[in-house]
């Protein structure tokens, strides 16, 4: 167990060492740092107060949705606490069907088939799409889930250059080769909140004959007239051969679906081990994906209210001279070294801002930066406090242009 020791050790003292950090939520996207680890807390300057959430993914604010806990309620009151067993032993409840054709019908597919996490989804649908043999070409700022993916399906990597279709292209060409190939992108990015360019993506999927895989973790919910995502705001669902996402972020819940045909389904069930293998999820959170799912359907002025709250987050910014903040409700201030983001995070905490500073290696070298995910929580006046708090912080060390 030294091994272990030394390299906690080495971990820390290069700075990039990964910490948890407890924290209680007091509801409306408040939180404060909790439990045992206050000197941590302290030590980056958050000193147990409440804090305004910033790095929550809860984008609609449906977590807390008194609908979608009265669900949640119910049916973990009619079923219990847990399936039992997996789908394909004697847990497939009537109401795991039920959600796959409300996020079927959302995604604009034939078909859908609930998987236990994001993660779990990746790693379980890449594989069964291609093997040894076969190609995939991953967009270079792709989620560590697919990347996973991708590793154990044994198919060939092949990474192009991000959002760079002209790359892709170029690499198409000369590693398409004979077997199956996939392309995979996400539809809104993580950590740059920004947007692949999908109309594009279909016309060279179909030209050089690939399966096109869209991850919209962040977009559904968010875009599209019925927040049926990017996909659906682009018109090209059909043309989307498979399009995955979790229950996890604008859906407020847990769990993640694949929609795409039927036979994919059908085929999924008997190839996709994370499927097979692992107990279907808790029906209480199945409850509380349908009725956030109807909500979504139902309510397109909360995705409104939420591109407001995104618009004035980032014209404080812009006017401030902030810029690059993408097209999305994450909000990257880039910063470039990774010590300054640590600082600047710290100072967040001290004016009651938690703000995550994402560094290398989630993102390239001298790219760190604060991500702001801007959420249904946030009140105007909360935004408009931490914008012009960021602007202000950034002029005192000489960034952003100001005014
Ligand atoms: C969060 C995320 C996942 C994983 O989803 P979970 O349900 O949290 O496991 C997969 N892909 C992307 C792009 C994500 O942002």
């Amino acid at each position: 167990m030294e091994y272990l020791k030394e390299w906690l050790k080495k971990r820390k003292a290069s700075g990039i060492c990964r910490e948890l950090f407890p924290i209680e939520r007091l509801g409306g996207g408040r939180v404060r740092a909790a439990g045992s680890n206050g000197g941590y807390a302290e030590s980056r300057g958050s000193e147990n107060q409440e804090l305004i959430d910033f790095s929550s993914n809860d984008y609609l604010a449906l977590s807390e949705h008194p609908e979608v806990i009265a669900a949640s309620r119910h049916y973990l009151e009619k079923i219990g606490t847990g399936a039992g067993a997996a789908r394909l032993m004697s847990g497939d409840l009537a109401l795991y069907h039920e959600l796959e054709q409300e996020v079927a019908s959302l995604k604009g597919k034939a078909g859908a088939l609930i998987f236990g996490s994001g993660y779990l989804a990746n790693i379980g649908l890449i594989p069964a799409l291609i093997g040894r043999g076969d190609v995939v070409f991953c967009d270079r700022f792709n989620h560590a889930s697919i990347y996973d993916g991708c590793r154990l399906s044994m198919a060939r990597l092949v990474r192009f250059r991000h959002n760079d279709l002209a790359h892709l292209e170029e690499l198409l060409i000369k590693e398409r080769g004979q077997g199956r190939a996939l392309i995979v992108v996400e539809s809104i990015y993580s950590m740059d909140g920004d947007r692949c360019p999908l109309p594009e993506l279909v016309a060279l999927k179909k030209k050089y004959d690939c399966l096109l895989m869209v991850d919209e973790a962040h977009a559904t919910g968010i875009f599209g007239k019925n927040g049926g995502g990017v996909i659906q705001e682009d018109g090209v669902a059909a043309e989307v051969d498979i399009a995955m996402g979790t229950f996890g972020k604008a859906l407020g819940s847990y769990g993640a679906y694949v929609a795409s045909s039927e036979e994919m389904v059908n085929y999924l069930v008997n190839r996709a081990r994370s499927f097979i293998y692992s107990t279907a999820l808790p029906p209480a959170v199945v409850g509380a994906s349908l009725a956030a799912l109807k909500i979504v359907r139902e309510q397109p002025q909360l995705r409104r209210q939420l591109q407001a709250k995104v618009a004035l987050f980032k014209e404080i910014l812009g006017t401030g001279g902030v810029a690059d903040l993408g097209p999305s409700q994450i909000v990257p201030v880039l910063v470039g070294d990774s010590g300054l983001a640590m600082e600047l995070a710290a100072e967040g905490r001290a004016n009651k801002v938690f703000v995550t500073a994402v560094r290398p290696p989630t993102v390239p070298q001298g790219t760190a930066r604060l991500r702001f995910s801007i959420t249904l929580h946030h009140s105007d006046s909360d935004l408009e406090r931490t914008a012009s708090l960021v602007v202000d912080l950034l002029r005192r060390r000489g960034l952003g242009s100001g005014v």
